[in-house]
């Protein structure tokens, strides 16, 4: 989330610039228009390589299980009672809704004055219902019988608050859909809704989904399908307008559970509108298809848009849409960390990686790690799969604390402090972010239900049905149940990866059918073992199992391997980890929760060494650490020291230069 610490003047609208895109837009789709939503046969030219199975159906085993467990009971189970005024006192979605009235809304956040306060006016359906798709969806996978309690009545109360006509919202019958500026509209409903598919996913209950439904149908009777301009604003810096392109979310999935293809068109629509208004986001098409044009927004905006983007090029397969995607895609290469932790502390503004000095938020890790899923199941390109992996496993964990329930809002990879600012950079006085906190209210709470959601949706994407069988997408501790040619499958992944690259699959099914079981190879194995025989496929492994059972075990082999980062920087992996070097620190509690176990922690370095590589690399490892030779730039005396999974530590040195 963030806050814009310049004076946004409202700018007078380039009228006819947009009237003219208003008119074109208009004439050329209006064969289009229809009405009631109809089904149709899914077009099999423009579907998915790979199909995301029912939320549920993967279930986390392990490691994973264990975090989300560990989760519940910490700041996702307690988000609610932490920062009450945000989530239990304020009836957003019900009898709070916006009206003209309100002029103001204190979320108690540390920030200058400011015409962008306007934003907090919707912040607290974000933070709800960002918090609330976590916390439903982590229920569901641990099946803690509580907490899915407390999920159904939820979800009961928001679907009370339904208009007849089908509005889910935050605002009065004076206000809504009437908008040329800022406003939540579509915004509070993606991130309402996405919580309200999980729920429907898990217990296909059909009252859920016609809610939906019927809220997406509201929407396209309010802003018409090449008819209207949702993304019309008179101040092109407008936060919440176009977070609401996301609504794509909803839209896609609504399509791909009831195979209607308006809900499809509807994508196309509303990029296209998006892409056109006088707008301050990086996502346009003009700008994506400018190669001198660097990414400059907010970087969680940035980073949610390629997937709407992506649903956009998707369903059209227009080729100026699909070409400003791999223009984008490219950009944001230059954006990413070692970690895969992409700018976004707050804005991108216009610069590249840097190890030290370019810091990630935790919703623009989750943001991108979820567009770069959606690409993985649209292509079926294994390198997305990478990618998440990447993100989740190095930038993400390296962003909660090891010990306690707490997550760092802002993070760098070279972490040499954690006392609020950047590894104590002082230019920014009321910078608050780069600490541990189960909440994060002085700068806003959305990174903590973001880091509630990351994992569930990792998990969602672990396995994926292509036109054969089950691929096996990203790798991790898991049990898949589900049915394939009419058979019930059930799949267990026991293993510790990425923290082990050996992995037992035990596979049982009900019938005789033959079964197609496809198993990514990563990219980084030197070497496969395999108790059974495989087929390799592209970037594939694929075993047949003929039998009811089927117990085998693969095993990636793999090496230390060295990366160059920027001019004359290294980091290095072992499998799917960045490695870093940790520093010992002094922890401080800086705050304490009503909410006993709850605490702010800050960090300062006990050791303010700083690491060269002697010029030949003699670094030994396996899966747990990697030792070696590292010169301490202060001493200039060589020291044999050990670096650890990125995710293992708190403050941490990852790239170093070569003596
Ligand atoms: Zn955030």
């Amino acid at each position: 989330m963030f806050v814009d610490n310049l004076t946004h003047m409202a700018k007078a609208l380039n009228l006819l610039t947009f009237i003219f895109l208003g008119t074109v837009l208009v004439t050329s789709c209006s064969k289009q228009r229809s009405g009631q939503l109809q089904e149709t046969e899914q077009h099999q030219s423009l579907s998915e390589k790979l199909q995301l199975l029912r939320f549920s159906e993967i279930k986390p085993t392990g490691w994973l299980e264990k975090q989300m467990v560990g989760d519940l009971d910490g700041f996702t189970g307690h988000l609610d009672s932490i920062v009450p005024d945000l989530i239990l006192k304020d009836d957003i979605y019900g009898e709070d809704r916006l009206s003209k009235s309100v002029k103001t809304k204190d979320v108690g956040a540390i920030t200058d004055d400011g015409l962008w306060q306007v934003q907090f006016l919707w912040w607290n359906s974000e933070t709800q219902s960002n918090w609330w798709d976590g916390y439903i969806r982590n229920a569901i996978l641990t099946g803690n019988a509580y907490h899915l309690a407390r999920a159904e009545k939820y979800v009961n109360k928001i679907l009370q608050t339904q208009d007849e006509d089908g509005y889910l919202g935050i605002y009065d019958q004076e206000l809504r859909y009437k908008f040329d500026n800022e406003n939540g509209e579509l915004w509070s409903k993606a991130t309402l809704l996405r919580g309200l598919l999980g729920w429907y996913e898990y217990t296909q209950d059909e009252k859920v989904l016609d809610a939906i439904e019927k809220a997406a149908q509201n929407i396209i009777n309010n802003y018409p399908i090449n008819a209207s301009h949702p993304f019309y604003s008179t101040n092109p810096d407008a936060s919440g307008l176009t977070h609401g392109l996301m609504i794509t979310d909803i839209f896609e999935r609504l399509f791909q559970l009831t195979k209607k293809s308006e809900y499809k068109s509807y994508c196309v629509f509303l990029y296209k509108d998006f892409s056109a208004n006088k707008l301050n986001e990086d996502a346009q098409i003009p700008k994506l298809m400018d190669s001198a044009y660097k990414l400059r927004g907010h970087g969680a905006h940035t980073y949610e848009h390629l997937r709407a983007l992506s649903a956009a090029a998707y369903s059209s397969e227009d080729t100026e849409l699909m070409n400003a995607l791999d223009n984008f895609l490219k950009k944001i290469a230059g954006t990413t960390a070692p970690s895969g932790g992409p700018i976004g502390d707050e804005w991108i503004g216009q610069r590249e990686a840097d190890a030290t000095t370019t810091g990630y938020e935790f919703c623009s890790t989750h943001e991108l790690m979820h567009s770069y899923i959606s690409l993985l199941g649209k292509t079926g390109a294994m390198e997305y799969a990478e990618k998440v992996e990447q993100v989740f496993f190095n930038a993400a964990q390296g962003a909660r604390h090891p010990q306690h329930s707490a997550i760092a809002y802002l993070k760098t990879d070279n972490s040499f402090s954690m006392n609020g600012k950047r590894n104590d950079d002082t230019t920014q006085p009321k910078q608050t972010r780069y600490k541990y906190s189960p909440a994060h209210q002085d700068a806003a709470v959305c990174c903590v239900p973001n880091a509630g959601r990351i994992g569930p949706y990792y998990v969602q994407s672990m396995w994926m049905k292509d036109t054969e069988g089950l691929v096996a997408t990203l790798l991790g501790p898991s049990e898949v149940s589900t049915e394939i040619n009419g058979e019930n499958v059930l799949i267990k992944e026991i293993t510790e990866y990425p923290y082990s690259n050996s992995i037992r699959f035990v596979v049982e099914k009900s019938g005789n059918k033959t079964l197609t079981l496809k198993i990514r190879k990563p990219f980084w194995a030197d070497e496969i073992t395999s108790s059974v025989d495989y087929q390799k496929e592209g970037d594939l492994l694929v075993f047949i199992s003929e039998k009811e059972l089927m117990d085998f075990e693969v095993t990636f082999k793999t090496s230390i391997k060295e990366h160059s980062f920027k001019k004359d920087e290294v980091y290095f992996t072992y499998g799917s980890l960045v490695y870093a070097l940790p520093i010992s620190s002094q922890e401080t509690i800086s705050k304490n929760f009503p909410v006993s176990g709850f605490h702010d922690y800050q960090y300062s370095p006990l050791d303010f060494a700083r690491y060269l590589l002697p010029t030949a690399s003699n670094l030994t490892g396996d899966d747990s650490k990697i030792t070696g030779i590292f010169l301490n730039e202060r001493t200039r005396k060589q020291e044999n020291r050990e670096l650890v999974p990125i995710g293992k530590t708190i403050l941490r040195q990852v790239t170093f230069q070569r003596q």
